[in-house]
């Protein structure tokens, strides 16, 4: 390529790196889990919130039930729908668009921090009902960043770690579908975090195996590199990984923007303002072409890891 026509700085053109290479990219492998965030207010504002949620940011407003059945309509098996947030159950609609769901047979994951606006009345009958008519349909998975309460206060605030195992109890007494998604905190090994959070599943009677990945699923600490490389389509090949395993390959997010006419399709949950990664109104739009994995978080999150790409 002439050395005019390379870009002369980082993650700008889509399919050229700075030092002229062939951006890598990722090819539709077939849904695996669509999810829909049902908006980014939340009740609390954690300091390591990648999607900045609070109780002021609603720059992506709630969802509503029939934003989602569209989406739910151009499925043709069943498949595992997400629902994330912010909150999800600040969301008015959230037990009719988990109708929505379970209705046309789909299996339902929530993400949720168990706190006051799940333990409402309201949302409190409508889980119970749904947990009843579609058994086994439904789970209900709890964010604790720490087995060790004063750790997950530093991140949610004072008491959130009491509200949430109140929350967690809960949903073990009424029979709801339930796993917990940790952390492991920076100084201990995957051991270590699920043994403290084993003591803490017993303490509270919660009936969870917390050497199953699928009951207790411990996430790093989401840090992003300083000046991540870009990932070339050599990058696969050298740290011998597969495009079909990075999550936009089946995975996409729906979102409703501030504003906005309609909601819209986004290749995952991470990328939510890029509008690179905003890939159109419906699922058909939004898989009928290659992710190209122009954005520092594509490297450092979902790519490299902990590696390096460099040959
Ligand atoms: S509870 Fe979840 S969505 Fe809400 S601020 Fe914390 S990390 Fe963000
Ligand atoms: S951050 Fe980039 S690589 Fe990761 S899932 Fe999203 S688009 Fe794909």
């Amino acid at each position: 390529m002439p050395d005019s026509l390379v870009p002369t700085a980082k993650f700008v053109d889509p399919d050229i790196t700075a030092k002229g290479e062939t951006r890598a990219s990722v090819a539709w492998a077939g849904l695996k889990t669509l999810w829909f965030n049902t908006g980014t207010l939340c009740n609390i504002s954690c300091a390591n919130c990648y999607i900045e949620s609070s109780p002021t940011n609603d720059r992506l407003v709630y969802l509503t039930r029939s934003d989602v059945e569209p989406y739910l309509d151009e499925l043709t098996a069943p498949t595992e729908i997400g629902i994330t947030g912010g909150e999800p159950f600040l969301a008015p609609e959230i037990i009719g668009m988990f109708k929505a769901v379970l209705t046309r047979r789909h299996s339902l994951l929530v993400l949720t921090n168990a706190m006051r606006p799940m333990m409402r009345p309201r949302v409190h009958a409508g889980l119970v009902d749904l947990a009843g008519q579609f058994p086994g349909k439904m789970t209900l998975r709890v964010s604790l960043d720490s087995h060790d309460a004063a750790l997950h206060d530093a991140e949610r605030g004072a008491g959130a770690f009491e509200e949430a195992c109140k929350g967690l109890r809960w949903l073990a007494d009424a029979g709801i579908g339930l796993a917990i998604a940790g952390r492991k905190a920076l100084h201990e090994d995957e051991a270590a975090a699920r043994a403290g959070y084993r003591e803490l599943i017993a303490a509270l009677g919660l009936g969870l195996d917390a050497d199953d990945p699928k009951q207790l699923v411990l996430f790093p600490e989401m840090i992003a590199r300083d000046d991540p490389p870009e990932i070339t389509t050599a990058c696969w090949g050298i740290l011998n990984k597969a495009p079909e395993s990075i999550m936009c390959a089946s995975q996409r997010m729906v979102v409703r923007r501030k504003g906005a006419p309609g909601p819209r399709v986004l290749a995952c949950t991470l990328l939510v303002d890029d509008p690179a990664f905003d890939l159109g109104n419906t699922l058909a739009e939004a898989t009928a072409a290659p992710v190209r994995l122009n954005h520092p978080w594509c490297a450092s999150f979902c790519v490299l890891g902990g590696a390096s790409c460099s040959a």
